[in-house]
Order: structure tokens, then sequence, then C-alpha cells
């Protein structure tokens, strides 16, 4: 195994020490962006691995110099940039059990407690963030919850099951038609502010996307999607799928459900929801309003790797009939067949891989519900929501500044205003912002544009992130505008 067992059990709990040491460290902030140049690497490692073994103790002695010095810290309490990441101890400790097993969850049969632990976290998951019932396993009809490595997986995944089910629907009506012919003509739908993503997964389907207009609320709206899906048919395409986002990356707005479910229930179109980030916020009843309409909708995805304090990956997705998923990419060699497999779930039908790590992924969910509970999980998002309020109360305070979107949950998409100056001269005057907050190190923000305006995004939920760090961040954000202005740009 590489080290003898006294070795490990001795190696083992100095890292954990590195690790809560690394961590401690990183609640009074630093500069997260590292001092580094493309390439660097190079100059730290040899130019090849080591012939003989090398001692753990000289290895660990490496980890500050090769790995820390050229991280970015993502769990800083400077970092306001993208969206959470997920950590949590309980997490990590599922991490080490789960590589420890060594488990390929293929299928049922090559690990049982794999496929049935993962089966009963989405039913809990579910249950927690109040999905509608036809989702849970062990509810009224055949929906159910299967955990992807990614976003974009789980998106790929609903596609790809969509574009196979239009496909069978076509071929029986019509048998003579090609699969070419039949692919040539589909096409799917998302918001011009949906993930790239959504994007990507359709060139990978091969079904291109119309990415739709939003109206005031970054929402698309269901007349919107109705004209869309009228034009396409009077010409002959065939609307397979429609990716609805609830939390938008660019501006945490939402697309309206209610008007876009009874449109794809009529059209009969695959009707999926991307909250990959918000989605966490499901946990708190305060928050549930925003998915309005789920009740409409055939698949559902959201990433507790983000803001539910699971490391990555972790991306759970349900849909309302798992037959869509075991149909789509059913291969059955001989040596992936068992006994049990008409009555039991074989998750790598619902995945791109075969393979599947145990507990990494289904455990990790298992020990942080357990060992954090509900409400802990419930208390982590309403902190990261109260600090995105916080921030928004500062900069609404500061008559130089303006709040973009409505801040529902944590983040803030802010910019430096002028009333009279022109849209080119105020997104100059941002970029130069944005410029002096990179050019130090010392602060995160993201910038995004809507509608060709350029902003700076302010997302909270980190775990080490507080009150008061909210408030340093803030003041270096007014001392770079302070620069910025000075300098007459
Ligand atoms: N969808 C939304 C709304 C996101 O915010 C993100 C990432 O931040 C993604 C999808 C992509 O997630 P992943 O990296 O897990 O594919």
């Amino acid at each position: 195994m590489g080290l003898e067992p006294s070795e490990f059990r001795e190696a083992a709990h100095c890292m954990i020490d590195k690790i809560i040491d690394y961590h401690e460290g990183l609640k009074s902030g630093g500069h997260p962006i590292p001092a580094v140049e493309p390439g660097f690497m190079k100059e730290r490692l040899p130019s090849a691995g080591p012939e003989n073994k090398e001692l753990w103790q000289t290895v660990f002695d490496d980890v500050e110099n090769v790995v820390l010095d050229g991280s970015v810290h993502w769990l800083s309490s400077n970092n306001y940039g993208f969206f959470p990441t997920g950590i949590s101890y309980p997490s990590i400790l599922a991490d080490i059990l789960c590589s420890s097993t060594a488990n390929v969850g293929l299928t049922w049969a090559t690990s049982p407690s794999c496929t049935e632990l993962e089966t009963n976290m989405m039913d809990w998951l579910a249950k927690a963030i109040n999905l509608p019932d036809c989702f849970l396993h062990n509810g009224k009809g055949p929906g159910g919850g299967v955990i992807q490595g990614s976003a974009s997986e789980a998106i790929l995944m609903t596609l790809l099951a969509a574009r196979s089910k239009v496909m069978q629907k076509e071929l029986s009506r019509d048998p003579k038609q090609s699969i070419h012919e039949i692919t040539s003509r589909m096409v799917a739908y998302a918001s011009k502010c949906s993930h790239s993503c959504v994007e990507r997964t359709s060139q990978v389907a091969l079904v291109p996307i119309r990415l739709l207009d939003v109206d005031e609320n970054i929402s698309i709206r269901g007349s919107v999607l109705q004209k869309a899906i009228e034009e396409d048919r009077r010409q002959r395409k065939i609307p397979v799928f429609v990716c609805a986002t609830l939390g938008a990356t660019v501006s945490c707005t939402y697309d309206n459900l209610m008007e876009m479910g009874p449109i794809c229930e009529k059209e009969q179109i695959w009707l999926h929801v991307d909250a990959a980030y918000a989605g966490s916020a499901l946990l708190c009843p305060e928050h549930r309003y925003i998915a309005h309409g789920l009740q409409h909708v055939t698949s559902f995805n959201f990433s507790p790797n983000k803001w539910m304090m699971v490391n990555l990956d972790c991306s759970a997705l349900w849909v309302r009939n798992s037959l869509d998923m075991e149909n789509s990419l059913n291969v059955n060699p001989v040596y992936f067949q068992h006994k049990k497999q008409s009555n039991t779930i074989d998750y790598r039908h619902w995945q791109v891989s075969l393979g599947r790590r145990f507990r990494s992924i289904k455990a990790k969910l298992w020990f942080v519900m357990r060992m954090i509970g509900l409400e802990g999980l419930r208390h982590h998002v309403r902190k990261g929501v109260g600090q995105a309020k916080l921030f928004e109360e500062l900069v609404r305070s500061d008559n130089r500044f303006q709040v973009l979107f409505p801040v529902t949950l944590g983040l803030v998409c802010f910019r430096l205003c002028f009333p009279h100056a022109t849209l080119e001269k105020i997104n100059d005057l941002n970029l130069k912002l944005r410029e002096e907050i990179e050019k130090d190190r010392q602060y995160v923000l993201t910038p995004s544009t809507v509608n060709e305006v350029y902003f700076l995004r302010f997302s909270a939920g980190m775990n080490f992130c507080n009150e008061e760090s909210v408030r340093r961040c803030w003041e270096h954000v007014q001392e770079k505008s302070d620069l910025v202005l000075k300098s007459k740009i």
C-alpha cells in the first residue's frame, strides 16, 4: 500500500494538522490570489518523477512551496469572487473514507450500499429542499435522483435523455426518417443569461440552442418562449429541451417557471431547471418562493458542492421519470449484467462515465447532513445571505454606486455610476476599478455584463467570511474607487 500501516497513521495525523493550520490561517484573509506567473511550477519541480521512493516527510515539506503557494485560496475570508465552493470537515472525512474503500459503483451488484445510500440520500436531500414528491425514489411515481460530478453533466444528461425521447417518438411516428435528419431539426432553449455550460452541453449533444431574450428582471417570460417555439415549429424544427435557470450566475435572477411550465407541458417539451447555486437556499423555507412552478418541471439540478458545505464534486439531479434516463444511454454488455438488475438501479445508465466513486459522492451528503444537520446548513445559508444584505447596505449608502439587481440571496451586483456619463464611460470606469482591485491581490470580486452593462459581483457564502471581513472588503472597494476617480479616468 505504499506506506506501512504505522507510517500511514503518522502521516495522516500530520496531514490533518496541516489542513487545520492552513484553514485557521485563512480566517484573517491574506492574499487569496497567488503571486505566480504561468509556467512557475517548472522551476519548483524536477523534470521527472523519482526512481526510488521518498520519505513522506520530504514530500509534505514541499506542500507549501509547490501546492499552496501557487493556489488561489478560495477559503480566504477575502474571497468574494465566484459562487462559494462547499467545504466542511465532515465532508473531508467522507472523502477520506471514500478513497479508502476503493469501491467502484458501476452497477448495484458491484457495491449495493453505494447505490442504495445514494438513492436514500437523494430522497433526504429532495425532502430537505422541499422538492415535489414526484422526484423522490420512494415517492408516488417513477421519479428519482442521482449525483453527478457537476451541474454541466447534470444538464448534459437531461438534454441527452430529452433528445433520445424525442428521437424515439419521431421514429415511431415515421420510421423512414433518418436519425441524422431528425437530429438536424432539433432545437433547445435557454436564457441569454444562463450559464455558459448550457451552451457547451448543446454543443456536445449536437442540439443547437436558441438563447432567448430576458425581461427587465433578467427572466425568460412565457410569451418569449412561446413565440420562439412557434417560429421554430413553422420552420419544421423540433423543440426538444428548455433549460430554465434559478439563480443565474451573472445576476442571481430567476426565470419564470410559472409561465414557462405550462407552455412546456402543452408543447410536450422537456423543461429542466438549473439551480446549481440557488438550490441550497431552498433548505430555508423563507427562500422557497424562488422555486414557484417546480411542479411543472421535468428535471432539476443543484450543486451541494457550492453552498451546502459539501466538497467538490457533488451535483444533485432529479428527474420526474427515471426511465427517461435509463432508456437514453443504456448499453448492457454481459460483463455488467447481474441477477438483480430488474429491480435495482444501475446508476451507470444515468451518467457518461461508468465507474463512480462511493464515499466521495454519497457518504459526503450522509456525513454532512448528519454531522451538521439541516438546521446547521440553513444557518450557513442565512449567514451568507446576511453578509450580502450588509454589503448591499454599504453600497447603497455611498451615492457614487448603484446596485443592479434585487439582492435575493448571496450575490450583490454593483458598479460605480454617474447620472450623465455615457455607458461606455461608466463601463470603462468600472473596468479600471476591477483592475485596481485585482492588482494588489487582496480581494477577489468577479466582473460580469448584462445587456452590455459592466459591473462587479460580490458573492458571499464562503465559510470563513464574517461581518468584519465584509466591511473590510467594502472599505477596500471604496479606497480603490477613490483612486480610480482621482485619476480622472
Ligand atoms: N449553472 C449555474 C447557475 C452556475 O452558477 C454554474 C457554476 O457556477 C454552473 C451551472 C456550472 O457548474 P459546474 O461547474 O458544476 O458544471
